[in-house]
């Protein structure tokens, strides 16, 4: 039985897990919020709006929590993005019909507007670092909807300049995968049970200023170059799955896979937290 203190600490560790101000737009969260514990397997069957809501609920306020718009098909078989219109199947798109890309595919959880991209810049810039599993919770879901029959072998997450890495403090995208391994033992809903992290697959040599703004042709010039494969040999012959948070260009992640390819991987997958249309 808990004493006094003992309430009065899990009071205090409650109320910094989930603070009563929203993540996303900073209003008050009118009702106290308390985390429900859902494990991977049942959300795994929810509609991706559900799920979202049962995942960040403890987060968010009422309006934010419905702000969120999931990548939903039709989209490009290739590199994921989503058509306006609804009424057609999957196809390639203009970019990747004229550009070819090195991984198979990129897919992503949602649009990178809204609530989620409140969320991502309070989790890389206001250092938000309790979003980390959360956010790892949505993208392990999707992993195994778009990827649990790819067979993949590792997973890397793309890499931050030593610089980068150094004044932030942290890779927030390593920060979400890095309990995907238990979650895959524990629920065995996925048939790469054998799906080991690598923290460090890839380095990025190049400290690129942000792309934000910039034209298609010169990030991808930017991103020449900036990374290399630090350890071929647990490349070579390896199914890699590629996450990052968000696809813009896709620029960063074609250049990661580029490398990849380059040091003989079999086959390289792209999951992205969001995706900007
Ligand atoms: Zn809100
Ligand atoms: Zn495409």
């Amino acid at each position: 039985m808990l004493g006094e203190a003992g309430l009065r600490l899990r009071q205090s560790v409650s109320d910094a897990l989930f603070p009563k101000t929203c993540y996303a737009c900073g209003n008050f969260i009118p009702v106290e919020r308390r985390a429900t514990g859902a494990n991977p397997a049942e959300l795994a069957g929810m509609p991706p709006k559900a799920a979202f809501y049962r995942v960040m609920h403890p987060y968010l306020c009422p309006a934010c929590l419905t702000d969120y718009a999931p990548v939903d098909t039709p989209l490009c078989a290739k590199c994921g993005e989503p058509f306006k219109s609804r009424a057609d199947a999957d196809h390639l798109c203009g970019d990747c019909i004229t550009h070819k890309k090195h991984f198979y595919r990129a897919r992503a959880c949602a649009v990178y507007d809204g609530a989620l991209l409140n969320l991502i810049h309070a989790y890389k810039y206001q250092r938000r670092i309790g979003l980390a599993k959360p956010f790892g919770l949505l993208m392990y879901l999707e992993f195994i909807r778009h990827y649990s029959d790819a067979d993949i072998d590792t997973v890397a997450a793309v890499p931050l300049h030593q610089r980068r890495l150094r004044s932030r403090g942290y890779n927030q995208t390593f920060l979400m995968i890095r309990r995907w391994p238990q979650m895959t033992r524990k629920n065995g809903i996925s048939s790469s049970s054998r799906m080991g992290i690598d923290a460090d697959m890839l380095v990025r040599r190049k400290n690129t200023a942000t792309q934000t703004g910039l034209d298609r042709r010169t990030r991808i010039k930017n991103m020449k170059n900036a990374f290399v494969v630090k350890h071929p040999d647990r490349v070579a012959g390896k199914n890699v799955l590629l996450v990052d948070d968000v696809y813009t260009t896709g620029s960063t992640v074609e250049e990661c896979a580029r490398v990849l390819v380059r040091a003989r991987a079999a086959g390289v997958f792209v999951l992205t937290l969001a995706r900007a249309v």
